[in-house]
């Protein structure tokens, strides 16, 4: 932030609010990871801006632009010419499980609402949301009821994730849970202090555990532009939260190996005692060639499996940050702090 060109922050918390009970106020921080999201955000932004008002807390809404080539930026930086909008542009695209983090380390609500840039997630749950967590929830996640929208293919591809990722853990992924969610403060401040660089928010989002309250929705179709989450990004997402949240594929492999071998050698031995004993020549080029070959296949499939793992465990100890800030603008919650 800029203090010296920002304006003056307005006193969003009456005089009153604090003084009899001696609390203060609860504020809520919304944040919305953004990559090429203009068109959309020109409608959002006043949507949630009305919503938060009426919710009578203190409030921010924070703009994560994750290097978008549009004018996301503009529009958001726009906006931050109001107290109470932030905008932190990343400096190239980062994905979208980066620019979360970024707006969740910048949020400073006490809870913080995260919801897409694209109107999918509808700004009018939000009250609803803050309803559960008033009533004691943690975390309120929105579960989507609906995938109709979606082909054959990945509504299938998504239930295999699902049950890979699920097959041996203390704590499930709930399948149709996304990152529309509310969470408390205690919620986000765990989230952030994970130290992993490969960063697969719909597990982490378990992992953290705390009570949670689901809420059923029906998201809208996407307002203006395309998704960017195609097969091929979808397929490396899932490789990343299988490999971030599973171990037991590593095992399978020498489960595996085990299946194998012991039939291998009770087979060599059968055939040097037949040889020894009876006499028998020992005989089959074409079975030779062909295990092989079936059991050099297997081997590469399962080197590659361990390869996945070497990866990320190469791409943690690099230690690079998640992601690069370029810019940060407007008055969040923080600013506005009397
Ligand atoms: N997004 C992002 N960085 C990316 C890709 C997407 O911040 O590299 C944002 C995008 O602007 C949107 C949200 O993530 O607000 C969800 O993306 P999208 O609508 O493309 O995904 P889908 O709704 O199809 O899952
Ligand atoms: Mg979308």
């Amino acid at each position: 932030a800029e203090p010296a060109s920002a304006p003056a922050p307005a006193p969003i918390v009456a005089p009153h609010a604090q003084g009899a009970t001696g609390t203060q106020q609860r504020s809520i921080s919304c944040v919305i990871p953004c990559f090429n999201e203009a068109a959309n955000l020109r409608q959002l932004l006043p949507l949630l801006e009305e919503t938060l008002w009426a919710t009578g807390m203190r409030w921010e809404i924070i703009v994560v632009d994750d290097g978008s080539t549009d004018d996301t930026a503009a529009v958001a930086q726009a906006w931050c010419e109001l107290t109470g909008f932030r905008c932190i542009s990343l400096s190239r695209n980062f994905g979208k499980e980066a620019a979360l983090s970024a707006g969740l380390a910048a949020a400073a609500g006490d809870a913080v609402v995260v919801l897409d840039g694209d109107l999918q997630h509808s700004p009018s749950l939000i009250r609803a949301m803050l309803d559960h967590w008033k009533a004691g929830a943690e975390v309120v996640y929105a579960v989507r009821q609906e995938r109709s929208d979606e082909s054959r293919l990945k509504q299938i591809g998504s239930r295999i994730f699902y049950r890979l990722l699920n097959a041996s853990d203390r704590f499930a992924v709930p399948q149709d849970a996304g990152d529309f969610r509310l969470m408390d403060r205690r919620v986000v401040d765990a989230l952030i202090s994970l130290p992993e660089r490969s960063r697969f928010m719909k597990g982490l989002y378990a992992w953290v555990g705390f009570r949670a309250v689901a809420m059923p929705y029906t998201p809208r179709p996407r307002a203006a532009g395309a998704s960017s989450f195609n097969a091929r990004r979808l397929f490396a997402l899932a490789i990343d939260g299988l490999t971030a949240f599973t171990t037991w594929p590593l095992r399978m492999v020498s489960v595996v190996g085990l299946l194998f071998a012991v039939p291998a050698l009770s087979y060599g031995v059968y055939v040097i005692l037949d040889h020894l004993m009876f006499g028998n020549p020992v005989s089959g080029w074409s079975t030779i060639v062909v295990s092989l070959m079936f059991f050099i296949g297997v081997q590469m499939i399962f080197t590659g499996i361990v390869g996945e793992y070497v990866a990320r465990i190469y791409e943690e100890v690099k230690g690079r940050p998640l992601y690069v800030v370029r810019r940060e603008s407007g008055v969040g919650l923080e600013a506005q702090q009397p």
